[in-house]
């Protein structure tokens, strides 16, 4: 039920819509509030610009640029290049730590910008942990702060696992505080985050070894992917093991990991360990119960289609609901609630459908649609597949080959798109076209319609038979 708060001081405290956190989506559902001339809060614990801006996306990218850039110089002998000036730079010839200072100032120039964003569209800046009061308010520093509308979009936190020696690993997080490349890294996981900090180590000179609970990366892509991924990593020096369940990480006088395993097996030699299992949400100490809320089995914050969560007035948006953890996904969904709470559009809400998403793998990912084993769950046999599998066109010079893999999946007589999965150089900017395409319901037809641009590698994608 919706309190007053009394008191001059108070009201100065008081605002329409309040959101807790300053990531990818608290910004977004803050400041799209103020353009409809809602009075707005955000209320952040660490850096402006959240998981995304300071340990993920952006800095990840840096570092998925450097192990580009690295794989381009190993090949640049084979253009012609003087091979005295493009030594591949192995562990050590990589100045890391220049590369950490440049991207650590990078991410605080963001910080900035984030602030005076936020501060050029109104909105205040509460800079604090917040814990629910009631379910219209919220301390900050011994503070409250109340509003009509409180936005829970307190993102998430990477997952450990209890067992004895997890200390002596780091997550995501600790990837970015590395002061130098590890010479020897174990990885542990088979997601996303698993992979793609794989491929940076090991394209920055890394020995590395990637550890996997299951047979499977990727769980939640396509088989081609992964299987075409899986391959690739192996060509690229990666060790991949499966199957590997750990009991215990042990730390000798030199520093050295040893990790152990359920079925009595032993790894030894590693000089670093990083947990890449999962992520989790980041409610600690938020006195959720205050607010008649509490996290569901999986451990987060439930909502339905509308960002409502089960009390009336409090949303959660982004990483902390469970949902597709990605930031465009967190940034739609606080545009969305502000348009339909304070913009007029009462069905203002994300659609869940046809999200594209990238693994920054080397080479990437992308994948848009659903998959082909869920196509066949689907549509059983009204299921008409498309398969490519080739060298780009750069490879036609290098020692180093990489190769391509693309699907269409289609279905019903007018071959509707409803898949497309690509693995190759340049997949990561490629999907976003064709991600609109499929959004727009575009058939087999509409692609083989569509002119080619030659010579690419999208060009297979139009003209696959
Ligand atoms: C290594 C890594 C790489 C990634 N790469 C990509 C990528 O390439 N592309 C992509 O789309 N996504 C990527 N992601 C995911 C993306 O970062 C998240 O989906 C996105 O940041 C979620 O936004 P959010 O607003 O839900 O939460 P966050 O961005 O995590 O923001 C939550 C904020 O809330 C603050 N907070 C928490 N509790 C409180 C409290 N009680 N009071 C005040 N503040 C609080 C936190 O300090 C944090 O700043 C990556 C994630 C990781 C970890």
């Amino acid at each position: 039920m919706w309190q007053a708060v009394k008191g001059e001081d108070n009201m100065a405290h008081h605002f329409d819509l309040i959101a807790i956190g300053g990531g990818s989506g608290g910004i977004a559902v803050a400041r799209r509030a103020t353009e409809y001339g809602a009075k707005c809060a955000v209320i952040e614990a660490s850096h402006l610009g959240g998981t995304c801006v300071n340990v993920g996306c952006v800095p990840k990218k840096v570092m998925w640029y450097a192990a580009q850039l690295n794989h381009a110089l190993h090949d640049a002998p084979d253009y012609g290049f003087d091979a005295a000036l493009t030594t591949i730079a192995p562990r050590g010839h990589l100045d890391w730590q220049q590369l950490k200072t440049k991207r650590d100032a990078y991410v605080e120039r963001l910080n900035k910008i984030y602030a005076r964003n936020l501060e050029n569209s109104g909105v205040t800046v509460v800079k604090g942990r917040a814990a629910f009061t009631s379910e219209n308010s919220v301390t900050v520093a011994g503070e409250t702060y109340s509003a009509n509308h409180i936005v829970i979009a307190c993102g998430g936190r990477p997952a450990l696992p209890k067992i004895k020696g997890v200390e002596y690993g780091i997550t995501s997080d600790g990837f970015f505080e590395l002061a130098a490349a590890p010479r020897r890294v174990a990885i542990i996981g088979s997601g996303y985050i698993a992979v793609e900090l794989a491929g940076v180590l090991n394209g920055l000179g890394s020995e590395v070894s990637l550890l996997l609970r299951r047979q499977h990366l990727l769980k939640n892509f396509d088989v081609m992917l992964r299987e075409a991924l899986l391959e690739q990593m192996q060509d690229d020096g990666i060790l991949i093991a499966t199957g590997i369940n750990l009991s215990a990480v042990e730390r000798g006088r030199d520093e050295v990991l040893t990790l152990r395993t359920h079925d009595g097996h032993t790894m030894a030699g590693y000089d670093a360990l990083i947990w890449a299992i999962g992520r989790e949400s980041n409610v600690d100490g938020l006195n959720l119960a205050a607010a008649g809320l509490s996290i569901d089995e999986a451990g987060f914050i439930a909502v339905d289609s509308f960002q409502n969560s089960i009390v009336k007035g409090i949303y959660a948006i982004g990483d902390v609901t469970g949902q597709a953890a990605l930031t465009p996904v967190a940034i739609a969904a606080g545009r969305r609630l502000a348009d339909r709470l304070f913009g007029g559009k009462p069905t203002a809400k994300l659609d869940q459908r046809n999200i594209p998403s990238v693994v920054f793998s080397h080479p990437p990912v992308g994948s848009v649609g659903i998959t082909e084993d869920e196509a066949r769950e689907q549509f059983g046999d009204d299921v008409k597949i498309y398969q490519t599998r080739f060298t780009p066109m750069y490879y036609a010079l290098t020692t180093r080959k990489q190769r391509s893999t693309m699907k269409l999946i289609t279905t019903g007589a007018d071959e509707k798109v409803v898949g497309c999965h690509i693995i190759g150089d340049g997949a990561d900017e490629m999907l976003q076209g064709f991600a609109v395409a499929i959004k727009m319901g575009a058939t087999k037809a509409d692609f083989d319609n569509t002119i080619a641009i030659h010579p690419t590698s999208s060009e297979e994608l139009v003209t696959m038979r």
